[in-house]
Formats: structure tokens, sequence, C-alpha cells
């Protein structure tokens, strides 16, 4: 464990001066930053108002670096100097990096790890992902009016010993010092507050907009264990996005999302995406297309329709959650609790698959997006004491 240097001898900090820790959650679509607050957790917002921070940075021929949302915005335009889910590449040398020919980007191998070419020249993930550390550092510091003292930074149960020093090297060059790096779903299982319990073994699944993952924890005398992991780097909420999308064009004989244009194509799984979060808390949901030969196309899904389209997916967690206890030697009725993490948890179908293969209610009262990052902060508090 990394021990936090809090003050050089003969600068001790006053009594009463409060020592500003945070977690941080840096995720591959969106990442955030909490604190805890007069022993409340909570995540910080931006200037707008907005918790997550999309994990996109764009780098301008000026020197200038946009991170977020209006990085996100100039994706399309701008796709080769606007970087997306870095958090793929970290540790990574191009040969790791299977995806890497259908992707925008002009890898270079650089020592170690891959490097991507823009017009401000090379960035390397760590680069790259210590410009959103920064971001969010600062927004840290505005809001609580003073430096950070230390993160607690968040990485995959998964990532391996090169992932883990890339995301160490990412916080150094951010400024940013790292009390621990704790994994996610350590941090989810922290935010409930599982750890208060003697013993314990928790499963957390983690459905978000790209990826799912499913993680079995054991808790023995407050230390928390990864037994096993488990999930699909290609499967989230886009895929439900995918399938209502697949589903419209049936409705209109449209051969496929191929078939239409571009703009077309991301205008439909904007409306497929909306349709998705809306049944999650209505009956039905109406989609609108328009610009087809001048023509609006509509149609109405319903939360029975969705079930079905959504059913292969979710199975699929379901074959991983099951994957995942055998690995472990477990089986549902040893799980004592279950939580639910990621924006894509909000589905009821997914709730429901999850209660219905636990046999058990799913933790589900803190918001699923900023479980992880709620954790991280609960941590960071302890370690700076
Ligand atoms: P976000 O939480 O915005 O990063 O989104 C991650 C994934 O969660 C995306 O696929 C979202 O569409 C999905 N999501 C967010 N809110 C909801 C909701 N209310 N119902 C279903 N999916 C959601």
């Amino acid at each position: 464990m990394a021990l936090l240097q809090i003050s050089e001898p003969g600068q001790s900090a006053a009594p009463h001066q409060h020592r500003l820790a945070a977690g941080i959650d840096l995720g591959t679509t969106n990442s955030l930053i909490a604190t805890v607050q007069s022993a409340v957790p909570r995540a910080l917002p931006d200037e707008n108002g907005a918790m997550l921070l999309p994990s996109v940075v764009r780098y301008l021929a000026d020197g200038d670096i946009v991170v977020g949302r209006a990085a996100q915005v100039a994706q399309a335009d701008d796709p080769h100097n606007t970087i997306v889910s870095v958090k793929r590449f970290m540790g990574r040398s191009l040969s790791d990096v299977k995806e890497a020919a259908a992707l925008p980007y002009h890898f270079t191998d650089g020592p170690g790890m891959i490097s991507i070419s823009t017009v401000a020249g090379a960035r390397s993930p760590v680069q790259v992902s210590a410009d959103i550390l920064s971001n969010l550092r600062r927004r840290a510091e505005d809001s609580l009016g003073g430096p950070l003292s230390g993160v607690v930074i968040t990485v995959p149960a998964y990532f391996d010993d090169a992932q883990r020093q890339a995301t160490k090297d990412a916080a150094r060059l951010a400024n940013v010092t790292v009390l621990r790096l704790l994994n996610e779903p350590t941090a989810a299982a922290i935010a409930y507050g599982l750890d208060k319990a003697a013993e314990g073994t928790f499963a957390i699944y983690d459905l978000g907009g790209g990826t799912f993952d499913i993680s079995i924890l054991s808790l023995t005398r407050g230390v928390f264990e990864v037994l096993s992991t488990g999930g699909d780097s290609a499967l989230g909420g886009d895929d439900f996005d995918s399938a209502i999308a697949a589903w419209f064009c049936s409705q209109h004989a449209i051969a496929g999302l191929e078939a239409l244009a571009p703009r077309l194509q991301r205008s439909l799984l904007a409306a497929a995406r909306s349709a998705k979060e809306a049944l999650s808390s209505h009956e039905t949901a109406d989609m609108r297309l328009d610009g087809i030969n001048g023509h609006a196309l509509t149609a109405t899904l319903t939360r029975a329709q969705f079930a079905e389209l959504g059913a292969p997916l979710i199975a699929r967690t379901i074959t991983a959650a099951r994957r995942a206890l055998r690995d472990a030697r477990l089986s549902t009725a040893q799980i004592t609790g279950v939580v639910l993490v990621g924006g894509s948890t909000r589905m009821p179908i997914a709730r429901d698959a999850v209660r219905d293969f636990f046999g058990m209610e799913p933790l589900a009262d803190l918001d699923p997006d900023q479980v992880v990052a709620i954790g991280a902060a609960l941590q960071a508090n302890i370690l700076v004491g």
C-alpha cells in the first residue's frame, strides 16, 4: 500500500486543517470524482451540474486539450484526434489491441505501450488518462476550495500489473497523489457498507454502456478478496440500443441499420437509447426517425417487446455470472449479497434477471453510475484519517 506523506517535518498541518481526499472512478466511457463531506459521500458535479465526465479527450493543433462532453460532441467530426475509451489501451502494446485496425486512430508502438498520433503529437494512453484525471482534480479542487492530498483510483479487478502501473503513472502526470488503487467491485461493496459485516460472499454485477463485468468477492475480517472475475468486454447498453434500432428497421422494411446513411444511423441509435431509458420507468416508449425521403418514421415499443429483444443479451450476462460462480467454486446459495453497478442496471430486465438468478433482491439504492466513485471516496477518507 502506498503511504501518504501528509506533511513534511516542520510543516505540520494545522490541527483543524482538512486534508482533502477523493475517490476517482476512471471509467472506459465515463469518469467521476466523489468525496466525503460531513460523513456523507457524494459525487462532485462540474460547473454545469454534470457528475459524469465522458472519458473522451480531444487534442487540437494549437495545443488545447478538450476533455469530456465537448470532446465527445466533436468525435464524429474529428475522430483521429478525439480519443475515446482509452482505458482499453492502458499498459497495452499494439499487438495486444486486437481491434486496432477497426479504430480511427493512427497507432504507433511506443516503448512498452501503444501511442496515438494526433495533431498535437503522439499521445500515450497514460497521457490521455492524465488529462482526464487533471480535469477531475481541478473540478474537485474548485469545489472543495483547496488542493487534494490524495485520491483512491479504481481499476477493474482483472487489471494486470502493467495496467495498474499505467494508471499510477497517469496520476503522477496529473499531479494526483495516489493513496491506493482499489478494485472497482470492492469499491462498489464498500459503497454499500458491506465491509462493515464480519464475513460474506458477494457478487458485483456491473453492466455499463459498452462492457459487462461480474466479480465474486469474499470478505474475511474486513478484507475483501476477489475470488473470480468474468464478463464480456463487448456487451453493454449500446447492444440494447442496437437491438432496438434493428427492431425499428424491421418495422419499416428497412434492411438494417447499415442500410441507413451515417447521420440517420446516429439518429436512430440515439432514439433507441432514449426509448430504452424511458422503458425503465414507463410501460411504452415512442420512437421517431426524421428525414427518410422527407418523411418521419415512428414506432411504439412496449416493455414486453423490449424484454424479448434484450433477452439474449441479458442471458449472456447470466451465463458469465454462472461461470464466475463456478470459477469461485460457489453456488448461488452461498452468495450473501448482490450489488448492481453501471447505468444499464437501471433496466428492469437486468434487475429481474439478477434477482431470479441469485434468488435475492440486489442492492440498488445508490446511483449505479456513482457507486464505484462513492466507494473509492469512502476509502480515501479513511486513508487520510
Ligand atoms: P451512462 O450511465 O450514461 O454512462 O450510461 C451507461 C449505459 O447506461 C448507457 O447504455 C445508457 O443508455 C444506460 N442507461 C442510463 N440510464 C438508463 C436508464 N434509465 N435505463 C436504461 N439504461 C440506462
